[in-house]
């Protein structure tokens, strides 16, 4: 069990790995890119070798991307929509030059879609951003939290749009290097509905988890508490123990017995410059602590 948390990226990404240890972190996330638009700065040689002995020295081997905020799968514009394959296929082939280990992404929000449709045309989008790629770097749908027709803010809907993409039920037959995975988001899959307040409901969320989408599936959690209520279809992520999850959410969540070898990261606000995300991360690791 590692913890860590979305780290900086202020200039370049080869500084992450030392803004990541300044916060305390065991793991990290970060963009290799602005997320809200622009061309990416070019990885050179250079950049990714610096990168890479910046975490060698701090003993950082296990680091994600997260893609930019404007993907959108389901946009009907033309431009947005081939924007975000484009996009999602160059993080995964820029995180598999840096060593990432997985990639997560939003899917995002479908305006003048039929609501049966949305499956559909989700993995058509996601089967055109995987074609023929074949890194390291996997591929993770993130669950999401939102009012409208959010795309992915429940089990069930992954998993169909998985399936498709995967081609299992034949129609699709798309040869992914490894298979999909899947970042779990505590803050969103509480505002989805998936109760994590105690150790009974995270069990029954996990179960239910594991028998629609496959816990084999599930590669990182983004640990974060909800200022939103339960089912509240809102996105607003709070600081350990100051959300509707609670103290005892959390701690149900990294006493779950499957998560002994899971990475753990905060998307927690930054309220203090570091100072807040160094308390989370002290947060967790005296959790650990306490039971392990
Ligand atoms: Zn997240
Ligand atoms: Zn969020």
């Amino acid at each position: 069990m590692k913890f860590g948390a979305h780290i900086s990226i202020v200039g370049g990404v080869e500084n992450a790995p030392l803004n990541a240890r300044n916060a305390g972190c065991e793991i990290f996330q970060m963009f290799s890119r602005s997320p809200r638009g622009g061309k990416p700065a070019d990885l050179t040689k250079e950049v990714v070798k610096e990168f890479k002995n910046n975490c060698q020295d701090n003993n950082y081997d296990s680091y994600y991307l997260h893609t930019p905020y404007y993907i959108n799968f389901l946009s009907t514009n033309n431009r947005i929509l081939k924007g975000s394959i484009e996009v999602v296929r160059q993080e995964l082939e820029r995180g598999d030059k840096l060593g990432v280990r997985a990639t997560m992404t939003h899917l995002g929000s479908a305006k003048d879609i039929d609501s049966r449709d949305i499956v559909n045309k989700t993995a058509e989008a996601l089967i055109a951003t995987l074609k023929g790629y074949r890194g390291r770097n996997k591929f993770l749908i993130e669950i999401a939290a939102g009012a409208g027709q959010i795309v992915g803010d429940n089990f069930e809907q992954i998993a169909a749009i998985i399936k498709l993409v995967e081609g299992r039920d034949g129609s699709r037959p798309v040869r992914t290097n490894n298979k999909i995975g899947v970042c779990f988001d505590t803050c969103h899959a509480f505002a989805s509905g998936y109760d994590l307040r105690n150790k009974q409901q995270v069990s029954k969320t996990f179960k239910l988890f594991d028998q629609t989408i496959g816990l084999n599936r599930l590669e990182v959690i983004h640990i974060n508490d909800s200022l939103a209520e339960l089912d509240s279809h809102k996105d607003r992520h709070a600081n350990l123990g100051k959300g509707k999850i609670g103290m005892n959410g959390i701690k149900a969540i990294l006493t779950y017995p499957k998560f002994k070898n899971m990475d753990f990261i905060l998307e927690t606000p930054w309220v203090d410059g570091e100072k807040t995300i160094k308390k989370d991360i002290n947060i967790l690791k005296k959790l650990r602590k306490s039971k392990i």
